[in-house]
């Protein structure tokens, strides 16, 4: 496997929203070859139309949520 495939990089803390400036959590990829970067609000908030536009959605907001161990079953 010597394929190098264009790595995805993970986003980090001087990724920002393109709307609001905050963390990024998801990142955009266009066809056009543009880039677009979303904080986890609004990346929820635009999740289906980017996901129309996209070629590649890379999504970190699951690194977001603080996820208790003792999250109660069946709640969705
Ligand atoms: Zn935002």
């Amino acid at each position: 496997m010597t394929t190098a495939v264009a790595s995805r990089t993970p986003l980090t803390a001087a990724d920002r929203c393109d709307r609001c400036g905050a963390q990024a959590y998801l990142r955009v990829e266009l066809s056009g070859g543009g880039e677009l970067l979303f904080c986890a609000h609004h990346a929820r908030e635009h999740g289906d139309k980017l996901r129309e536009i996209a070629v590649t959605v890379h999504d970190e907001t699951d690194k977001l949520t603080d996820t208790p161990a003792t999250a109660p079953e069946g709640e969705r």
